[in-house]
């Protein structure tokens, strides 16, 4: 049995996947490697078996303290010497572990960037063969920014301290302009770039307007997912906290999860979620990374998540073990408000964010199949997928080009100015408190858009919104800006088609009880 294949039963597995093969093959030639892969595609196979093969120790620098450490748990079990090197360790545990890296006894040493770029700890590098070095999660580098890990974009200097080191950086969902910024941020712009396909077609995909979203969700896990698991993402932790009590309340085991809980509360949900099936976990963003649990059986979003990158990785969490899965992102005018206003917020790396949300807006107000738009921004083409929302259910459409006509001229006469719960108020000619304060009964406008009801009215303005016709003030949000492009509109040389709407069904808790 030759080297590669010895090292691939090492580790558990009977065949090399195709991408795991050619990543391998290259590191061990000496080259930089770019892995994209979604969520459990099998990533760190790569380093881990290319670091076997190789002469000297790999060294993997990772986000998640709570991932090495289970990773180098594992490996240590199927008789891999992997180390950890953190902070936790004492001075006699570090001495230790330096006299094993420089007489061989150890082949994966795991770290995370903070650790990795401290001056000594680089120095200390150059004392012992290095194998290579794998970035895992490497489109922190981009997503993170300086912000929150500024040690991720210093991460770049390896290249030049190792030039002769090959490096493989890991990533989950990415587009080309993640891809692009990894190679730049670690010098690897002449790097093998491997990508797999980020479809999971196992996974059943619903977007849908929220209204009631408590009871729309009640509909979902009552009718949809009976006594399935799954997690139910929020943006904020009181509201993760609260909504897992309501579901408690009614029968339906859940728990919550977000940044603020303490590290043992965070455990002990964590694991109570993986033990029981059934469970429901109702979390922020903070339960993600590395969380792979095969019996996941839906994700849910009743927030809008940042980006097509962090929605797609989470409804990934589904579904892990290949089985049908389902995914329900709830979302309305008001959510895509919040969501500009709360970029608008950060203190840093608003640009690249903003255009990240831009893309994802324009993923939910697209026509077509919705499993089709999500993968075009991962540069994928596919067919229709025939089990969608949109593929399911009714794909028709309507030209909405003189409604759109409308609303922008009021835009435009009220310069821009008004809130947009005013402007519909005017188009449907309602006589109210801040109709009256603006006047609004003497423009030309008032009562002219009765034709629709208010939740169309939302829906054109999204769509307006996604598609850059109008832009809200960059000081002020409560400012709207007519684009360039909306002129066209105007004269109607474009024409503005859009897709029905779908109000997902409710389910209100009398009705669940009795
Ligand atoms: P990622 O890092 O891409 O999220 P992991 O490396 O955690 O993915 O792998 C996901 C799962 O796939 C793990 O359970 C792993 O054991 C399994 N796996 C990886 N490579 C293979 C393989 N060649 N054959 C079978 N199972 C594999």
């Amino acid at each position: 049995m030759n080297l590669k294949k010895q090292v691939l039963s090492r580790l558990g597995h009977a065949e090399y996947r195709p991408l795991q093969e050619e990543a391998i093959d290259a590191l061990c030639s000496g080259q930089d490697v770019l892995l994209a892969a979604p969520t459990g595609g099998g990533k760190s196979l790569a380093y881990q078996a290319a670091g076997l093969i190789q002469n000297g120790v790999a060294v993997i620098v990772s986000p998640l303290l709570s991932l090495m450490s289970q990773q180098v748990e594992e490996l240590n079990k199927k008789g891999v010497r992997a180390k950890f090197l953190n902070s936790t360790l004492n001075p006699g545990e570090q001495d230790d572990l330096v006299s094993a890296l420089r007489h061989n006894h150890i082949d994966l040493l795991y770290l995370s960037p903070e650790k990795l770029v401290q001056p000594s700890v680089m120095g200390f590098l150059h004392s012992f063969e290095i194998s290579l070095f794998a970035i895992d999660e490497a489109h922190c580098i981009s997503q993170w920014g300086s912000y929150f890990r500024p040690e991720y974009s210093q991460l770049g200097q390896l290249k030049v301290a190792f030039p002769t080191v090959p490096i493989i950086a890991l990533t989950g969902t990415v587009d080309k302009n993640t891809i692009n910024s990894i190679q730049e941020s670690l010098q690897l712009e002449s790097c093998l770039v491997l990508r797999s396909s980020f479809d999971r077609s196992n996974i059943n995909i619903q977007i849908a307007q929220k209204r009631k979203a408590k009871q729309q969700i009640l509909y979902f896990l009552h009718n949809e997912m009976p006594g399935e698991s799954g997690i139910i993402y929020c943006r904020s932790r009181k509201k993760t906290e609260e909504l897992a009590h309501w579901l408690n309340t009614l029968g339906l085991p859940s728990l919550s999860y977000h940044a603020a809980m303490t590290d043992s509360e965070k455990q002990v949900n964590h694991k109570l979620f993986s033990e029981q099936h059934g469970t429901i976990m109702v979390a922020t963003t903070a339960y993600g990374m590395g969380i792979d649990i095969a019996h996941v059986r839906f994700v849910v979003h009743v927030d809008l998540p940042s980006s097509p990158e962090a929605y797609f990785q989470e409804v990934g969490r589904a579904g892990r073990d290949g089985k049908p899965a389902k995914s329900l992102l709830l979302y309305g005018l008001q959510d895509m408000l919040q969501a500009q206003q709360f970029i608008a917020l950060q203190p840093s790396g608003a640009e690249s964010d903003t255009q990240r949300l831009m893309d994802f807006f324009r993923i939910l107000e697209g026509r077509g199949c919705r499993r089709k738009n999500i993968l075009s921004h991962f540069d994928e083409d596919v067919l229709d997928c025939g089990f969608c929302d949109r593929c399911l259910g009714s794909k028709s459409e309507s030209n909405m080009t003189i409604a759109s006509q409308k609303l922008l001229s009021l835009i435009y006469h009220t310069k821009g100015v008004q809130p947009f719960s005013v402007l519909i108020q005017t188009l449907l000619g309602k006589r109210t408190k801040a109709t009256n304060l603006i006047k609004a009964e003497s423009l030309s406008l008032f009562g002219k858009g009765k034709e629709l009801a208010e939740a169309q009215w939302k829906s054109i303005i999204r769509h307006l919104i996604a598609y850059e016709y109008i832009t809200l003030g960059q000081s002020s949000l409560f400012t709207v800006h007519i684009n360039e492009k909306a002129r066209a509109v105007l004269k109607g040389d474009v024409q503005i088609i859009m897709s029905s709407e779908r109000y997902y069904p409710i389910l209100n808790e009398d009705q669940l009880l009795s």
